[in-house]
């Protein structure tokens, strides 16, 4: 599953996973297992994302690898936010032929200007962590929470300029891992301005449709 940032993809992966009981793996999550712990490839690794550069493609295909041997994985699996490139989609094809499994992509988009709204309006309690949207949720008293009255807060990368390029980045990079999927008939492609239970259902049947699937 891909998705623009805001767009919910994160969300449509865990009901995905409680509901077809595949387990869902993220590279972001493996990455932060892997960092936290003691080896020499943890040093590595924490050198390589606190400098703000990008975790080589190999070592992410072989924490995939491994993950994905496990048992839990046997019946089929959500990988979120993986491939990001045509590289690694290739590297996806080789894992999934090992593995007798086939690869759909399930991407997630909504209009850009949608998105803006529903990310750079987003607030934050900053007591109880309840999230608002001044565009769709306000609060009752603008400014602050409805619940304990603390003020709300907005994250500092929610910038309508930030926000923008990393829509820009987003649609770049993946505008051919997409035409690549298109191209051999493997592309789900979900409207996220569905309610979610509608984009659940939808994801469900279509699923559901496909020969021998996995995700
Ligand atoms: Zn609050």
């Amino acid at each position: 599953m891909i998705g623009q940032p805001g767009a919910g993809k994160g969300t449509q992966a865990r009901l995905l996973s409680d509901k077809c009981n595949y387990p869902q793996i993220s590279t972001g999550d493996l990455l932060r297992n892997i960092v936290s712990s003691d080896s020499p490839m943890a040093h590595e690794l924490r050198e390589t994302m606190n400098s703000g550069r990008l975790v080589d493609d190999g070592i992410l295909a072989s924490l995939l690898s491994e993950r994905t041997s496990q048992a839990d994985c046997q019946g089929g699996y959500i990988l979120d936010g993986y491939p990001r490139n045509l590289h690694q989609a290739q590297t996806l094809e080789d894992l999934a032929a090992s593995q007798a499994k086939s690869v759909v992509l399930i991407s997630f988009s909504l209009d850009e200007d949608v998105l803006l709204k529903r990310i750079t309006g987003r607030r934050t309690c900053t007591r109880c962590g309840e999230i608002y949207n001044i565009f769709s949720r306000p609060p009752a008293v603008e400014g602050y929470c409805d619940i304990d009255g603390a003020p709300l807060a907005r994250r500092g990368d929610d910038s309508e300029t930030v926000v923008r390029e990393r829509l820009a980045a987003y649609r770049n990079s993946t505008a051919p891992l997409i035409a690549y999927y298109r191209d051999t008939s493997r592309l789900i492609e979900v409207d996220a301005g569905q309610p979610v239970d509608q984009v659940q259902k939808r994801i469900i049947e279509i699923l559901g449709s496909l020969p021998g699937q996995s995700a």
